[in-house]
Formats: structure tokens, sequence, C-alpha cells
């Protein structure tokens, strides 16, 4: 396996900042816009209002893009480690890896298990959300279909029995944010309204739904579909499936992996046209080699092999998560995928933090938020991460 390229991802003690900096001379893109020589005040942990002059440290950035931090929904690990099986230094971790890639928000990510393993974990994750180093658990299996099971272990899935839900979200202790399941199987209707209820995304993935069937899950409250296109049938022009209904819908936020393998830039941008820009995240699916390197991994009980970055199962060969992160998808939606930098924002921050009902307090650059933000040279490469107030990757502007 290859070694660590982050550095541990143990809790740093906050150092207190006594006068507020002000990060000035960038593009700043903003939610009414981009400023061309913008300004951005930290004081403390949050963005404020602009102090007066001569008050303030000021930080000359110019010749970069300002953006907010990237908010991850869908996440399984990264920096050699893993969500589902790593020990809590090792979760933190991947949380710290993919921090230094700009993702200062990200919910972690479980695949599929046995029902008592997912509720020990939840244990542990819910921990960690507590501790305000996750935003939640995304539960991705076990109640999906074994048609579309992807690197999921066939022998531990199960129909969505809404007592099983039931009994992983109590398990998470408020902490779970999202399930994925395949809603045409039994149970999977009863399940997304027990979902809904109790204020948990339902996502719809890893299913073999029709359209119709799709159309009832959202009538029924589902809010998000995972990954669209990957581990679902292609649209038809006969028989539309889940691609048609996810697309159509208002009420559905579609996920995207923009890696360069999972989906064809053209699937991208006919979902970005279609669902327009409110509408999509842009999500990693990241695995342990995210940030780490080539190599074989686990992803739960299931052996992966990575090479050049293309995470795969030794058993079959189906596509296993990714090793994106979130800077990449940025850079390759501006440079590969012509989306705007307002629309990569969109896709990156802000839709994911208003799915997650977090947008009072991240997702744009706004005085009073947290100042979680990220700097990008012309070339849309990574240069810093500042989370709630603190360097992650610090720029040494001056
Ligand atoms: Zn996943």
């Amino acid at each position: 396996m290859a070694t660590p390229s982050g550095a541990r991802g143990t809790a740093r003690p906050a150092t207190p900042h006594r006068h507020p900096r002000v990060l000035a001379g960038a593009r700043v893109v903003l939610p009414t816009g981009t400023v061309p020589d913008g300004r951005v005040t930290v004081a403390g942990t949050r963005i404020a209002a602009d102090a007066p002059p001569g008050a303030a440290q000021v930080i000359d950035v110019s010749g970069h893009w300002l953006v907010p931090g990237f908010v991850d929904l869908h996440n399984h690990g990264g920096g050699g480690a893993s969500f589902t099986s790593g020990t809590v230094d090792e979760v933190l971790q991947g949380i710290h890896t993919h921090r230094l890639h700009g993702t200062t928000t990200l919910v972690a990510s479980t695949v599929t298990g046995d029902m008592d393993f997912l509720a020990q974990r939840a244990g542990l994750l819910s921990e960690l959300a507590e501790q305000g180093e996750i935003a939640g658990i995304h539960f991705e299996g076990p109640f999906i279909s074994p048609c579309r099971k992807g690197a999921h272990s066939e022998e531990l899935l199960r129909d969505p029995d809404p007592a099983e839900v039931r009994k992983l979200i109590d398990a998470a202790r408020g902490t779970a944010k999202m399930v994925t399941l395949a809603t045409e199987l039994p149970g999977g209707i009863d399940s997304v309204r027990l979902l809904a209820e109790h204020g948990v995304i339902a996502a719809i993935g890893h299913t073999d739904a029709t359209y119709e069937q799709t159309v009832e899950a959202i009538e029924a409250g589902a809010t998000v579909a995972t990954h669209l296109f990957n581990a679902m049938p292609a649209l038809g022009h006969r028989a539309p499936g889940p691609i048609a209904a996810l697309l159509e819908d208002e009420r559905i936020t579609v996920e995207l992996i923009n890696d360069g393998t999972h989906l064809h830039p053209a699937s991208l941008q006919l979902a970005f046209r279609h669902a327009g820009a409110d509408r999509v995240a842009f999500i990693t699916d990241a695995m342990d080699a995210a940030g780490f390197g080539d190599g074989r991994y686990m992803l739960g009980p299931l052996e992966v092999e990575v090479a050049a970055g293309v995470a795969r199962l030794v058993e079959g060969g189906s596509i296993a998560g990714s090793t994106l992160t979130q800077d990449r998808a940025f850079k390759r939606a501006v440079t590969v995928d012509g989306l705007s930098v307002e629309d990569a924002v969109a896709a990156l921050s802000a839709n994911p933090a208003r799915l997650l009902g977090l947008d009072d307090t991240i997702g744009s650059l706004e005085p009073g938020k947290d100042a979680d933000l990220v700097l990008l040279d012309a070339d849309f490469e990574l240069r810093g991460v500042m989370r709630r107030g603190e360097w992650v990757v610090d720029p040494q502007l001056g």
C-alpha cells in the first residue's frame, strides 16, 4: 500500500486570532455573483462584515478565486481510511485528507453490512458528528437492489423493512442524514415515508425501479438521486426508468460523480441542463484510496483494486466508488465540462449545504457564516483551505 499523502487527522487546537483577517483582491464568488476585486473578512471562526481600516491583517490573495468550502454528501473514506470499518483515528485521517482537498463539511457514508455491524458503526460515527467532525451519516445499503448492487455484498442486501430502517436511524442518535434505498423493493415506499417523517433524506439509488415506481417514491418523500446514472437502469425511450423521473422533478437533488470515469461529460451536461444549477450536488463517493494512492483496499467486505486512480472490485470488475476529491471535481467542472465557476460553486457548496439544512452556517461566503473557504489559483488548482477560521492548507501569502 502507498504511504499517506496527508497529515494525520487528529483535531488541532484552535488558535484564536485576535485581529480580524481580510482576504483581499480575489475574485470572490458570492450568491449574488462574482466580485472581481472582492474582500472576505474573517473574525474568529466566522465570516464578518468588513473590518474598519487598520484594525485587520490584510492578506493579498489577488490572482486567485475565493469560493465557499466544499460540502460532500456522499463519501466513504480517504487517506487510506474507511468510514465503514476504520478506527476513530483512521476516520479522522480520512476526514482530514478530504479537508486538504477543500471539503470542509462531509457526510460519512457506510456501505452495505450486517445490520448489527451498521448499528455499531452508527454509534462510532455519531460521536464524530456530535463533535462537529462530520455533518452526519449516510447509510448506502443494505436496502438496495441485487440487480444494481455495484460494490455492495449481495448476501447482505435486504428489502427495506421500515422497522430496520428505524433501527439504523435510532443507532445514529439524531445524526443520520441520508439513507440510499431501492424504493421499488417491498417496504420501500413505507421506508421513504418513515425517513421523511424523521427528517432523514430518502435517496433513491442502487435501484432497478421503473419510471412510475420512481415517481411514486418521490411522491412519498424521496428528495435525492444517489449518483444519478450509476447503479440504475439507463434512460430508454420506451422505458425512461428512474433517470427521467429524477431529472424532471424539482423536489429532487441529483448527485453526480464528476471524476471523468463514472460519467461522460455529455451525460453530466445533460443532467445539469435538465435539472438546472440549483438541483445538482457533486459528490465524491470516495473510498479509502482517495488522496492516498493505487493498491489493494477493502470496501466493506469486498476487495478492491485501484489502478491509475480507478477503483474496481477484484471480483467482477464493477466500479467501486471513486478516488475523487472535490477540488478535482471543481477543476473538471470548469475546465472540462464547461460549467461556470458559479455553477460549480452551487454544485459543490451551496446546494449540498441547503439540502442538509445547514445553509444558515455554511455553503456561501456571507457574514455570519462559518469561515469555510477555498482559495484556487487562476488554473483552478487548490492553494488554500480554511475551515472555521483556521487554515487547513495555508497559502502562505503573508
Ligand atoms: Zn457510495
